[in-house]
């Protein structure tokens, strides 16, 4: 296939300084929890998606100093020379399919607790970083930097940038966003010094600039020198000379990188998830940078759409499109595009999960590509596949993520399948949580793999068709897969928090009564101790419909574990914006159809509120009686040549979207074509990485 022409702008070549980046698919620098420990894994990781055709490929964060010190998340380092080789890995992986390699170097400053290095963290005043946010809740406060702590500084990103340059980098970071330590001289309420770098926006940009001017004496003109900068919080405030203190500060700084790359402030907004911003939600803030500049710009804002890359460059709105996420959930979207297969597009779906890797100090995980984070130590490549090892034919039995995930691979990978799935459309759980308030982009975990296998001939799709053991016999496949899923359950909570007590009530539901259309009568409580998108989720789309929603939950938040998806604030606001009262740190005790019995998780203190229909949004229990019908009768499986019958995804072991496509991934990709090896009897152990 060829490239439409309408896209061949993103394919010409940008020159960055020195340098050239061979088109505009720029893979800005992003977390992948993978550290100098994991120096192979990461280089495989950043590797594949050169491969896929991204012109840059950056690294994360790369601390330049132990002050900089972000444990336990996980952060790479170039303190010493001993530092060089775990990165000059990953610039050989780059560079070896032309692609250019980028490195962020960064000092965290206050937002760096330290906790490793014990050092005082620095900060321009000594005041503490949004420390009620649990990853910056410390209580060693930071000291405040003299002139001398500002040389090291210099002297240490100057350090930084010759390691980078002898590890092969091409382009050189100066990082003042997101709250760390260049970024925290930029604001007057948390800058407060009276030296010439505080006061004014041209003393609060001075540290940029000399860090700037510090990493190119470091690198000549061997490597290009760009700035990473944050300019929501600054596009905020009026500034003196012009429209806003970031229009000063793009002004003041115009000339000196050789590639700007902007951002947003938080990582809520920044990386905002689906369920509350759109693709290039970041334009309205940094729009206007390239009016102000020469130098090419690069910015982010989750873009799957070519036509939405064309735009934002024939606008003049940015020179190269950054992709962090969509680089994960397809490293070769650049690619699929340059040869006119956009349409097999992996988009991502702005589910966060890959952040909530982070926020657990591990490898990145993806909901859309199950072999992230897996390249090397599963040799599990995004695009190749091991052929079939037999002809025999498989029956998958639920066309939900796992069963789909799990079809696509093994027609990918040659054998024949067929999926059952018992309802009207495929989706499985996504079939109801796409029409929630804000999930409609999740349904392209569904699309994708719906659209994938129905160009696969080998593969045949049946919806409609509830199996029961009968039936799967009757058909005759050697391999049968049961991908049947999960229902919630009426389960309450104890004070000594787990599930106990069904409460089968009338008026009692659960999202899966929902999913059948069931309209509650108000009021409603919802009780949340599911703590992720669901019973946020629910409570906006009852509000929808009753005058009288309370959201209650045992956790001290809303949709609590969304603080690792970046989805937490954003989640309070819309359940105050659309009239939902929020009650935390409380269980429901009791319903009796006019009133609900609530609980304090601490005090026990109870307290009834008005409650006509209650919906528990809490414990999952596997939909698994198939498999297990199945396993009860294993003469009549021998005699119809059944050779294996495996159980993935929330059949197996209820979890969030991310599980059922790694399961049903993990499943496809060890069949052998006898049989498949399952959690109890693992293949061998994936490969260990270990630190150079
Ligand atoms: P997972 O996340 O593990 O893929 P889901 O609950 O999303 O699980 O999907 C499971 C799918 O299996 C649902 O679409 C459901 O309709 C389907 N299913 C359950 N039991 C059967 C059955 N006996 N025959 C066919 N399909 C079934
Ligand atoms: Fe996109 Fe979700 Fe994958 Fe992250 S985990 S890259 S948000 S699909």
């Amino acid at each position: 296939m060829v490239r439409n022409p309408r896209f061949d702008v993103l394919f010409e070549p940008v020159r960055i300084g020195p340098v050239t980046a061979p088109n505009r698919f720029y893979q800005v620098p992003h977390a992948s929890g993978m550290t100098n420990a994991l120096p192979q894994v990461r280089a495989a990781f950043r590797g594949v998606k050169a491969e896929g055709g991204w012109g840059v490929v950056c690294t994360g964060a790369v601390s330049i100093h132990p002050s900089s010190d972000d444990s336990p998340l996980p952060f790479a380092s170039l303190w010493d020379d001993r530092d060089i080789r775990a990165h000059a890995l990953m610039t050989d992986a780059v560079h070896e399919h032309g692609a250019l390699a980028g490195i962020e170097l960064w000092h965290g400053g206050a937002c760096s607790l330290n906790r490793t290095s014990r050092l005082a963290p620095l900060s321009p005043s000594g005041m503490p970083w949004m420390s009620t946010h649990l990853g910056f809740m410390g209580n060693l406060r930071p000291r405040t930097m003299d002139g001398g702590d500002i040389r090291d500084l210099l002297r240490w990103q100057a350090e930084g940038a010759k390691r980078a340059l002898q590890a092969g980098f091409d382009i050189v970071y100066v990082y003042a966003g997101m709250g760390y330590l260049p970024y925290e001289f930029l604001l007057p309420e948390y800058n407060h010094r009276t030296d010439a770098y505080g006061g004014s926006i041209a003393n609060r940009v001075r540290l940029v600039r000399e860090l700037l001017e510090a990493t190119r004496d470091a690198v000549g003109h061997r490597c290009a020198v760009a700035l990473r900068i944050s300019l929501e919080e600054l596009r905020g405030r009026p500034g003196v000379n012009a429209v806003s203190e970031a229009h000063e500060a793009v002004e003041l700084l115009a000339h000196i990188p050789d590639l700007w790359d902007v951002k947003m402030d938080s990582s809520p907004t920044d990386c905002a998830p689906s369920r509350f911003a759109p693709e290039g939600s970041h334009e309205p803030i940094i729009g206007f940078v390239k009016q102000l500049t020469t130098k090419p710009v690069v910015g982010v804002g989750r873009f799957t759409s070519p036509d939405v890359m064309v735009s934002q460059i024939r606008r003049g709105i940015l020179d190269l499109i950054g992709g962090a996420r969509p680089s994960i959930a397809d490293p070769f979207l650049p690619r699929k595009i340059n040869e006119g297969r956009e349409h097999e597009i992996r988009e991502c779906i702005g589910c966060n999960i890959c952040i909530s890797s982070w926020h657990d100090g591990v490898p990145v995980r993806c909901t859309q590509n199950p072999t992230a984070g897996e390249e090397w130590r599963r040799g599990w490549h995004p695009e190749r596949f091991a052929p079939t090892k037999s002809d025999a034919s498989l029956l998958i039995v639920g066309g939900g993520p796992a069963g789909l995930e799990c079809a696509v691979t093994l027609g990918r990978r040659g054998y024949p399948v067929t999926v059952a799935e018992a309802g009207r459309q495929f989706g499985g759980r996504l079939t109801f949580e796409t029409r929630l308030p804000g999930l409609r982009t999740w349904g392209r975990v569904t699309d994708w793999r719906l659209h994938t296998l129905r160009e696969l001939e080998h593969v045949t799709l049946y919806p409609g068709s509830t199996l029961d053991v009968d039936d799967i016999l009757a058909l005759e496949h050697r391999h049968v897969v049961i991908a049947t899923g999960a229902r919630w359950t009426k389960m309450l909570f104890s004070p000594i928090e787990f599930p106990v007590g069904e409460l089968d009530r009338e008026r009692v539901y659960t999202p899966d009564d929902l999913a059948l259309g069931e309209i509650p009568l108000g009021p409603v409580v919802v009780f949340d101790y599911d703590n992720y998108y669901m019973g946020g989720a629910v409570a906006l789309h009852l509000a929808e419909h009753a005058d009288s929603v309370t959201y209650v939950t045992t956790a001290g938040n809303v949709s609590a574990w969304t603080f690792m998806t970046n989805e937490l604030p954003l989640v309070h606001r819309a359940l105050s914006k659309a009239g939902v009262a929020s009650l935390t740190l409380h269980l429901v005790a009791d319903f009796d159809g006019e009133t609900v019995t609530v609980a304090d998780v601490y005090t026990g203190v109870q307290r009834r509120l008005p409650c006509r229909s209650l919906v528990i949004v809490g414990m999952r229990k596997p939909r698994d009686e198939l498999y297990r019908a199945l396993m009860e009768r294993s003469d009549d499986l021998t005699r119809a040549g059944v050779a294996s019958v495996t159980c993935i995804g929330d059949a197996l072991a209820p979890g969030a979207i991310v599980h059922a496509v790694y399961s049903g991934h993990r499943h496809a990709r060890e069949f052998d074509g006898e049989a498949a090896c399952s959690d109890a009897q693992p293949p061998a152990p994936y490969t260990r990485d270990f630190p150079l």
